[in-house]
């Protein structure tokens, strides 16, 4: 495993795009969603950030499973969003933006709620993997097209505390893998 981004680094990269949202939203209702399990370090940190008044949601959108690094289907839980989000500026917090199809199919789901914007907002974007016509608004840091762990990014539900970023060398997984 090798570090590509440390506690330092996260720290002034957070800062600076919590700036960034600060500025979009000043004297705007927000609600902020953290899209789980991937977002809960950066919605933590994020959120204390932020000296404005807003909601805190979450939704469920995994497409990784077990050991496969591969996205599987999306699963949304989005019943209890309604009154969080109607008439509200909506800004979605993400892990990682990779192919970008969880954004891309999270945000119509949320604009059927009737939101007055949704905007996104990500810890990492995986350079050269993007598959749909969208780009977060907000990115905290550009990665290479690496398996990458910690500071809530998993794999195999393990390496979710770490502090830092870390991409995982390709025999980490796959000795992991056959376990
Ligand atoms: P996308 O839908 O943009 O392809 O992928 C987004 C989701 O895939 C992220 O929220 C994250 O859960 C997962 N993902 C994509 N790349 C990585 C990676 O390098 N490491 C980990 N741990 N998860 C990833
Ligand atoms: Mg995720």
């Amino acid at each position: 495993m090798k570090t590509l981004i440390t506690e330092e680094q996260l720290r002034e990269g957070i800062r600076r795009m919590a700036g960034e949202i600060q500025t979009c939203y000043e004297g705007k209702p927000l609600t902020v969603i953290g899209v789980l399990i991937g977002s809960v370090v950066l919605l933590a940190d994020l959120i204390r950030l932020l000296p404005i008044p807003l909601k805190v949601e979450l939704v469920q959108a995994r497409s990784y499973r077990n050991n496969n690094t591969r996205p599987g289907p999306l699963v949304l839980n989005l019943d209890l969003l309604s009154s969080s989000v109607q008439g509200r500026d909506v800004l979605l917090v993400d892990d990682i933006f990779d192919t970008g199809h969880t954004l891309w199919e999270l945000i119509p789901q949320i604009d059927e709620l009737g939101p007055a914007s949704v905007r996104s907002a990500v810890l990492l974007e995986k350079q050269g993997r993007c598959e749909v016509s969208l780009k977060p608004n907000f990115i905290g840091f550009q990665v290479p097209d690496e398996f990458v762990v910690g500071y809530g990014l998993d794999y195999n539900d393990l390496y979710r505390n770490l502090p830092y970023v870390a991409a995982l060398e390709p025999h980490e997984i796959q000795k992991e893998s056959n376990l």
